[in-house]
């Protein structure tokens, strides 16, 4: 986050590090009262979107045992290469730029192999009797929440009367021990997911029946092999640049959850994985990525077609039946990681303007994801008016829910506090309001104000905050 969002994030009670008294954890983030309001509006309209879609959630443990993750190959394969620093000590994730040989970011020391780091938790299921009993005890902290829906799939597929195509989601914590998460939100140890998986036959990954609401949306793609196009969902997937209209449609759907999020399109880009950076699952993966001001373009949301990897190697590990009529279905998956997400929102929604002297914050969040919808000021400081602003917060609070009251300050002040954090109205009660029962409605974005009668408050709001159109 640029210095003043990261600022303005701890200060308002957005995100804080965690374990701040003990000095902080590196890779393990706090969201204070606002920030968890934020996150969980995303997360319920990442629900809405997919569940609108037809695809149904389920919740699997975040610990597994370690056969499900020899069989994902989690367990030999999920691993990033390390280097050390020969003078201070620091270690860091082979990256861009740094690499044996090179210079230590922090020191200027000279950078050394360190070999390979296995990134899962590992953890221990159950007390150990011995040896034997320690070795079955073995269990990991899942580092994505994809495994849970493989291994349920015969029921899954029972659930949905038997038939392909479905998509399965599921919202949850994944732990990865990252080498050097030194990048608030961007790379943590512990965070969350929104994965969807969908199953489909494979005969069927060119034809997906909802292909024609998309083909026409526009996508700047990075092929691995080819030069950065603006192009159509449809002809992408026609010259072969995109594998099939099952991944393009989802590469599609992906853009626009991430557009009524906040994320400007000009700040968006797809970029193909080439072959020796694909994960050891993938046929075909894009990442979507971010321009972030801060760090440049970075993933925040993969997009995989699986292909029959994972079923397969489940169904060999486990000796169970994972096919339908002989036929093990392809997955194809689009990975959210929701922290990184917000990261971006706030980013994109974090504005700086001068009016005259003053320098105006505003936090332009799409309203939906807005900590606070309303605020209820008294104009003054005059009971009379604290009286009657109380009882507009509590009858508002009913349909709203997420309203503050705050009578502290003068009225200037108290909209500047509400712009840093995102609030989309202001209502305030003036000594009009005890004529006729009206007040006035500030909008952030606009600044300007409308007078609306109490009654019609709650209608004037809602309609202003909705995220599907529904
Ligand atoms: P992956 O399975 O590595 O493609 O990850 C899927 C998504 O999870 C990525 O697009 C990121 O948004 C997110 N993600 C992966 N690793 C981390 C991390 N260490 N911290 C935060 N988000 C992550």
């Amino acid at each position: 986050m640029r210095a003043d969002i990261e600022e303005l994030a701890r200060r308002r009670g957005f995100l804080w590090q965690a374990y701040e008294i003990y000095g902080g954890t590196a890779g393990f983030y706090d969201y204070g009262p606002l920030g968890a309001r934020l996150k969980r509006q995303l997360e319920s309209e990442w629900r809405l979107f997919y569940s609108l879609e037809g695809f149904f959630e389920i919740e699997s443990p975040t610990i597994a045992p370690v056969d499900v993750f020899r069989a994902s190959g989690h367990l030999n394969c999920f691993s990033d290469l390390a280097v050390v620093c020969s003078k201070c000590n620091a270690v860091f994730r082979v990256d861009d730029g740094i690499t044996a040989g090179g210079k230590c970011p922090e020191c200027g020391g000279e950078l050394e192999a360190a070999g390979e780091f296995n990134l899962m938790f590992q953890t221990r299921i159950g007390v150990p009797k011995g040896e034997e009993g320690a070795k079955r005890g073995e269990g990991y902290l899942r580092p994505e929440t994809a495994q849970g829906m493989f291994v349920n799939f015969q029921r899954l597929l029972r659930f949905n009367r038997g038939k392909l195509p479905f998509g399965v989601m599921q919202l949850g914590r994944a732990y990865r021990n990252e080498i050097s998460p030194r990048q608030s939100l961007i790379r943590l140890r512990e965070f969350t997911m929104a994965e969807v998986e969908v199953f489909v036959d494979p005969e069927e990954k060119d034809s997906h029946p909802g292909f024609d609401t998309v083909k026409d949306r526009m996508l700047r793609l990075n092929p691995a092999d080819g030069e950065e196009c603006e192009t159509s969902v449809g002809d992408a997937v026609r010259r072969g640049t995109i594998a099939n209209e099952y991944l393009g449609y989802h590469m599609a759907r992906v853009k626009e959850f991430l557009e009524r999020a906040g994320i400007p399109s000009d700040r968006l880009r797809f970029r193909q994985h080439r072959k020796d950076e694909m994960a050891h699952y993938a046929h075909d993966c894009w990442d979507a990525e971010f321009l972030s001001r801060r760090y440049g373009w970075m993933e925040i949301v993969g997009i995989a077609d699986r292909g029959d990897y994972d079923l397969a190697a489940h169904a060999t590990y486990s000796k169970e039946d994972m096919g339908v009529s002989g036929v093990i279905p392809h997955v194809i998956e689009p990975s959210y990681g929701l922290d990184r997400i917000i990261y971006a929102i706030m980013e994109c929604a974090f504005t700086e303007e001068h009016v005259g002297k003053e320098t105006r914050r505003v936090l332009r969040l799409t309203p939906a994801l807005a900590p606070v919808k309303a605020a209820v000021f008294p104009l003054l400081n005059r009971e009379e008016l604290k009286q009657k602003a109380k009882s507009v917060f509590q009858s508002l609070k009913r349909r709203v829910v997420y309203v503050d009251y705050d009578e502290s300050g003068s009225i200037g002040r108290r909209y500047r506090r509400q712009d840093e954090i995102g609030t989309p109205y202001c209502v305030t009660i003036d000594y009009q309001t005890l004529e006729d029962d009206t007040v006035t409605i500030r909008s952030r974005d606009t600044m300007e104000q409308d007078r609306v009668r109490i009654e019609d408050l709650p209608a004037a709001i809602l309609a202003g905050i909705g995220f599907h159109g529904v």
